[in-house]
């Protein structure tokens, strides 16, 4: 069997009431590509009917559809780094479960791939999410243009494309908490973006909650740069060299006008600005001693259970068995 042209991986987390659809609009705009594809599915510990369904589809369409199924939730990056690990494609293009960009848009990102990028990446035009989302979004990407070397207009949208050799460098990566597209876009040699359209999200409600769009930027900042830590190095230094000259003129004060008692609130008021600042910082450095700690336990980033494809035959044989499922309860990655 020789390696398909594309491979398209999609992360599934409680998605049932969009995955039919899905279904019904992917396969055909794929099929209307004219060359050779596969579907990998990471139903990343979906608690409702999603296994199921992605099990029914890959009895319809064995023939391109992979399907890997996670014993717990791991994420969507992780999700996606276990289908990099197992696709076979020279091209890997990721795309959302919910419709919100969407499938036909596969062919632009291929095109552009073909003419010799190794990456690219994609703007949501109008984008249809909640206003809030659209403004924190453009704050966080125009923070991390600030302190990482990774140049992305739109960091969310995932609609995106990586040559194998991209999708290799990835595989090699070991850590435990990342951001896929920036750390292809550190990988990539000729990135480029184009457009892409957006629409709502097609059924069900978005997987992340606040809590969780906090944590994956942390991720993406922590995961990619230093300068917020460094930045406290500098604040310290300004800071002491600052409060060094307030006490030279409180001392010449105290010989010229004589000692002060007033004032003594405002000085309360500076201490608990600058004690606010020390937490912030303590918790900073909490985000990197906890990514540190999550990454020597050395645990498992994602524990499979169960992996459903067709059998890779070796050689030429055409009649590749249908349906054989391999079933791996132990398998996992480290
Ligand atoms: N997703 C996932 N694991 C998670 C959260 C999300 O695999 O823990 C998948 C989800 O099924 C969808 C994609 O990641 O295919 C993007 O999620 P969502 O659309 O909820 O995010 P949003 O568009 O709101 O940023
Ligand atoms: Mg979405």
């Amino acid at each position: 069997m020789t390696p398909p042209e594309l491979s398209v991986i999609i992360p599934v987390f409680n998605e049932e009431t969009g995955l039919q659809t899905l279904f019904d609009r992917l396969y055909p705009a794929l099929d209307a590509l004219g060359t050779s594809y596969e579907i990998v599915f990471i139903n990343d510990g979906s608690r409702d009917r999603s296994a199921a369904m992605l099990r029914g589809q890959f009895q319809v369409r064995p023939d391109v559809t992979r399907v890997i199924l996670f014993a717990a939730n791991a994420g969507q990056h992780m999700a996606i780094m276990a289908g990099f690990e197992r696709c076979r494609g020279d091209i890997a293009v990721t795309i959302d479960a919910d419709l919100q960009n969407p499938p036909e848009e596969i062919g632009n990102l291929v095109a552009k791939m073909r003419e010799g990028h190794d990456y690219v990446g994609s703007i949501r035009r109008d984008r249809q999410d909640t206003a809030f989302r659209r403004y924190a979004s453009r704050a966080m990407n125009r923070f991390r243009e600030n302190i990482t070397r990774i140049k992305m207009t739109d960091q969310g949208c995932m609609l995106r494309a990586y040559s194998r050799s991209i999708v290799d460098a990835i595989n090699s990566c070991r850590e435990v908490s990342t951001f896929i597209p920036a750390l292809a876009y550190s990988f990539a040699q000729r990135p480029t973006e184009i457009e892409v359209a957006h629409e709502e999200r097609h059924a069900g409600e978005s997987k992340y909650s606040l809590y969780a769009l906090i944590r994956l930027n942390f991720d993406l900042m922590t995961g990619f740069s230093l300068v917020p830590l460094q930045a406290f190095s500098m604040a310290g230094i300004v800071l002491s060299l600052l409060s060094a000259l307030f006490v030279v003129f409180l001392a010449l004060r105290r010989f010229v006008v004589g000692p002060e008692a007033e004032g003594v609130f405002t000085l309360f008021g500076i201490v608990f600005f600058l004690i606010g600042i020390v937490l912030f910082g303590v918790g900073l450095i909490g985000e990197y001693v906890g990514r540190i700690y999550l990454q020597v336990r050395h645990r498992p980033r994602y524990l499979i259970d169960a992996v459903l494809e067709q059998a890779v035959s070796d050689g030429s044989a055409s009649g590749a068995k249908i349906g054989s499922v391999l079933s791996s309860k132990q398998d996992s990655s480290t």
